[in-house]
């Protein structure tokens, strides 16, 4: 029987699992706080699903801030935001 493996991981805002390569990587390093869309970069990463409600409730309620055990300016999460969505709705548009 053939198995494949598959990472999965949790949204930080949601709390639900996706296959890894579904969901957007954010990762905080020693360069700071960005939205790694390769999602190689080296670091610690957070894990956010493609939902809106998500995006919503990660600068609403600072998910961030406890994904990285730490303060998380303002401006920052205004700029993953921006990313973020300008992401999926390039993404939805080419599907
Ligand atoms: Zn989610």
């Amino acid at each position: 029987m053939k198995s494949v493996h598959k990472p999965v991981r949790e949204c930080i805002c949601c709390g639900n699992k996706f296959p890894k390569n579904s969901l957007f990587r954010i990762v905080k390093n020693d360069s700071g706080i960005f939205f790694d869309e390769s999602g190689k970069a080296d670091g610690r990463g957070a894990y956010i699903c493609k939902s809106a409600a998500c995006h919503e409730k990660l600068v609403k309620q600072k998910r961030l801030n406890r994904a990285f055990k730490g303060p998380v300016e303002e401006s920052v999460y205004r700029s993953l935001i921006e990313q973020l969505e300008s992401t999926r709705s390039a993404e939805q548009e080419t599907v």
